[in-house]
């Protein structure tokens, strides 16, 4: 039995080149089908005599064909059908270009219906390539001019979007008949009372109105109701999901009022305003011990860092650890160096890891590590901030006590990312008020055992062996009164019997495992052995002193499911393994409009920094004309000589133009038409890194030191390529947009970008935010390809304006929210996407989905609308 689940491959009429098609746009089922809207429709709803048919307008006619036939074109280039039609009121001829198919489709004496343009040629008006139909005579028909069985034309005719080889002819020659036999077992997914009190049409009437309307009027009410469908589906996601994370618990942090104002005076500068609220707000987040999840929202520039730096502070003194994730290394290397200078006095460990390196910085110092060091370190709580890319989310990095993630621009996280990054062994500590004095009581036991080991060392010397220091030990303690056993055994399971045990060096006062060692050095396979006690163990911190040739070196493991370990089920870990979610503070320079503050983030609570700090020098924006381009590279000369560094910003890597120049080389000269002009070849002369490089290397600044900068350099490369350009080792830095985001350096006065007209208002607004981080006066220079791109509303708003905001705004009302928003890949439908700039349709759907899920929060009143919306959450992704 088909049904609305039934796949495409098995409709007889989808062969497999159309399965392909149409999976590429994410159409797998019959039901897929059904929800794929036209873009627009035809009105051929008029069925026209064929002697009111006027040359230049669209026109639908009906009648006979009285004649049909193809020729070739004398130059044998196209095939051409052309038909005469007659009514009772004329005769009018249809031309056809390179269908030869239509001849044999469409015969002598049939009945047709067609609908086109009307174009004026040497025999009079004709119908342009028309789309044709046949009419059949059927019991059902009254009149000839009744429409319903008509599908392309004598109606309103859909027309979908015809990308990929799918023509909207087909699609509604498909569509058509699926709908006839489907639409009344639509379920309908919106709850009555709400297609009531919006007067919404019902879903089977609603699913026809949007492919074959009656009228346009019918046309609005289908596609406001699905836009609804849509966004309130999306409204009860968000919701849900949000009512989700509220349920789980966080870390509380409380706020360490002394420790800020300490941090805050070190700095260089005074906080704006702005900065002060945000902190404040977010601080107050984290003292809860429910998840934060908090956008902060702020221009370029405009001190967002700092802001974050406080919370990671804040929150590494309470105990715990913070992840920062960076979209590029770039980015994340300058937070990790940026970081380790602001938090300098206060005895930080910072790591930092991407795919291919990864430092340590640790009283005061940043080394290059071994990975697999720092991810053991990590886990074991010696690292309090980790930094990085995308791979902080990857399965090997462990935190073993993590409680705030910040992620730095574009990365959108979803509560399963943060579950997943937050999975180190503490998810599952307890945080009864009894444990958390333990832990401190456990501070001062650990206190009191290492002023025995300090003691010992100063007796005895390094150098002895590892069993004269126990027993050097054992006296200590007992001089101490510190309570110790030394013959206890810990058991080691292996599927649920015992296989062996450990025994360890001491346990003292039946809390903390002490394990002595007197080697060179201790690494992770000695760390890993005193975890695995603890593992094993009711146990929770193990000590692990070494008594190495240069010192005592004593390293704090912690490992708190040893606790629960073997008391609960593994479910049950689970479970509360689940509870557990760090904090979450975003930061984006990207604008968020109202609309999609509730809708795409509309789970995300926002802390907007709305000031720039006060030192800052507006940068000169300015469109220049080709023919003073020699003037803005004297006026670059120049400020390099003063110091100054410039950057140079093209859209491309390699350019399209010399290579086909390569090409034409290859090609005898006699052959190449004179004058060539590579514009006629259909190559856009849009500015490429190489071809720049060389330009401005070779022939306008032979004597200044230029590198290029692009995405397929190595990681290193580039940073090293950043780090000579801050130093001042580099003069220009000619780039690809991999600088776009958040790089900072301070003695960049110029950035210069070609070809301005490809990159968007937001992205160009960005690059421009890459100069004036420092004292000086910063300009920013906009080359088009053609002059002619240079009035562009939206450079000229460049110009004019310097708030991100208001640019945002601008792109707006430019651009469209389809082109702003629509290249944004989220899996919302088309339609969805259309109306989430719509803030009225927007608060409604927000309000019915609150609505519903206030009486009903796991919706099993509307087991159909459950199921929908997880397929639907399926579907959407914000990341
Ligand atoms: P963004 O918000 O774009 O991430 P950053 O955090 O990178 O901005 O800050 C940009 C620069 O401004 C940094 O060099 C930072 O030290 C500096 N800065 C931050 N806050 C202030 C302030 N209140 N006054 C002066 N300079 C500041
Ligand atoms: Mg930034």
């Amino acid at each position: 039995m088909i049904n609305l689940e039934t796949k495409i491959e098995e409709i007889p009429k989808i062969g497999p080149v159309y399965q392909k098609r149409l999976k590429k746009i994410g159409i797998n089922t019959i039901h897929d089908l059904l929800y794929y809207f036209p873009i627009k429709y035809n009105d051929f709803s008029d069925i026209i005599p064929i002697n009111k048919v006027k040359n230049g307008y669209q026109a639908c006619v009906q009648g006979k064909i009285i004649e049909i036939g193809t020729t070739k074109t004398f130059k044998k280039w196209m095939d051409i059908t052309e038909a005469t039609i007659e009514d009772e009121t004329g005769s009018i001829r249809a031309l056809w270009f390179n269908q030869p198919y239509i001849d044999r489709s469409l015969r002598k004496d049939d009945f047709v219906c067609l609908a086109g343009k009307v174009s004026l040629g040497k025999g009079g008006v004709y119908l342009n390539n028309p789309v044709y139909e046949k009419v059949y005579e059927s019991p059902f028909l009254g009149s000839l001019r009744e429409n319903n069985h008509l599908t392309h034309t004598g109606r309103i005719v859909p027309v979908y979007s015809e990308t990929k080889g799918l023509t909207s002819k087909w699609l509604r020659f498909i569509i058509k008949p699926l709908l006839a036999s489907f639409y009344n077992v639509i379920p309908e997914i919106i709850p009555e009372e709400i297609i009531k009190k919006n007067k919404f049409l019902p879903i089977t009437q609603a699913i026809w109105q949007v492919h074959f309307p009656n009228s346009f009027e019918a046309a609005d009410a289908a596609k406001s109701r699905f836009a609804f469908e849509n966004l309130f589906l999306l409204q009860l996601s968000i919701l849900k999901e949000r009512a989700k994370l509220m349920k789980k618990k966080a870390q509380s942090c409380p706020m360490d009022a002394g420790l800020m104002k300490e941090f805050t005076s070190a700095l260089p500068f005074l906080l704006t305003d702005s900065q002060k609220q945000c902190s404040y707000q977010i601080l107050k987040d984290l003292e809860k011990s429910v998840p934060m999840s908090r956008l902060l929202e702020g221009d370029v520039g405009s001190g967002k860092t700092v802001v974050a730096t406080m919370a990671a502070l804040n929150t590494v003194k309470c105990g715990y650890q913070v992840a920062f994730m960076a979209p590029t290394e770039i980015l994340a290397s300058q937070h990790f160096k940026g970081l380790a200078k602001m938090l300098e006095k206060f005895k930080v460990t910072i790591g930092y890891i991407t795919s291919k390196e990864s430092f340590i910085y640790k009283n005061g110092k940043i080394e290059e590590t071994k990975k697999k060091n720092l991810l053991l370190d990590l886990e074991f709580g010696q690292i309090d901030i980790l930094i990085g890319t995308h791979s902080l989310i990857q399965k090997n990095v462990k935190f073993s006590k993590l409680a705030l993630v910040i992620v730095d621009e574009q990365h959108r996280f979803g509560v399963a990312q943060r579950q997943a990054l937050g999975r180190g062994p503490t998810q599952t500590k307890t945080q009864t008020d009894a444990d958390s004095e333990s832990e401190f009581l456990y501070e001062n036991i650990s206190y009191k055992i290492r002023k025995c080991l300090f003691a010992i060392k100063k007796e005895l010397g390094l150098g002895h062996k590892e069993i004269i220091y126990q027993k050097a030990l054992a006296e200590k303690f007992i001089n101490e009164r510190i309570k110790f056993e030394q013959e206890k055994t810990i058991p080691i399971m292996y599927n649920e019997k015992k296989i062996g045990v450990y025994q360890p060096d001491f346990i003292i006062e039946n809390k903390i495992i002490l394990e002595l060692k007197a080697l060179p050095f201790t690494g992770n396979i000695e760390k890993r052995q005193v975890w695995n006690y603890l593992k094993g163990s009711d146990y929770k911190l193990a000590l692990l002193a070494n008594f190495s040739t240069k010192d005592i070196e004593i390293s704090r493991i912690i490992y708190d499911t040893a606790r629960d370990g073997q008391r609960k089920s593994a479910l049950s870990q689970r479970e509360s393994a689940n509870k557990w979610v760090p904090h979450l503070l975003s930061m984006t320079a990207t604008p968020i409009p109202r609309t999609l503050a509730l809708t795409v983030y509309g789970d995300l609570d926002l802390s907007l920094i709305k000031e720039m700090p006060k030192n800052r020098k507006k940068i000169k924006t300015l469109i220049i004309n080709p023919k003073d381009r020699k003037e803005a590279y004297e006026f670059i000369y120049k400020e390099v000589k003063m110091g100054k560094g410039v950057f140079v910003i093209c859209p491309k890597i390699e350019s399209s133009s010399l290579k086909l120049e390569g090409e034409i080389a290859s090609i005898p000269e006699s052959q190449i038409p004179k004058n060539y002009d590579l514009n006629l070849f259909g190559v856009s002369e849009t500015k490429s890194v190489t071809q720049e490089y060389e330009k401005l290397s070779k022939e306008i600044f032979p004597d200044l030191r230029i590198t290029m900068l692009h995405g397929k350099l190595k990681a290193k490369e580039k940073e090293r390529i950043m780090l000579d350009f801050k130093k001042g080792e580099i003069d220009i830095l000619v780039s690809t947009s991999v600088v776009e985001v958040g790089v900072d350096v301070p003695r960049a006065t110029v950035m210069m970008i070609e070809s301005a007209e490809r990159f968007g208002l937001a992205q160009l607004h960005q690059f421009r935010g890459r100069v004036g981080r420092g004292q000086d006066q910063s300009y920013c220079f906009l080359f088009t390809t053609e002059p002619n791109q240079m009035n562009r509303k939206r450079l000229k708003a460049l110009v004019e304006c310097d708030n991100g905001f208001e640019l945002a705004q601008k792109d707006l009302e430019i651009r469209g929210p389809g082109q702003l928003y629509g290249n944004q890949q989220w899996g919302l439908p088309d339609i969805a996407m259309e109306s989430i700039l719509n803030i009225f349709l927007v608060e409604k759907t927000r309000t019915a989905a609150r609505e519903i899920l206030e009486k009903d929060p796991m919706l099993e009143k509307y087991p159909l609308l459950k199921e929908y919306l997880n397929n639907f959450k399926q579907k959407i992704h914000f990341e």
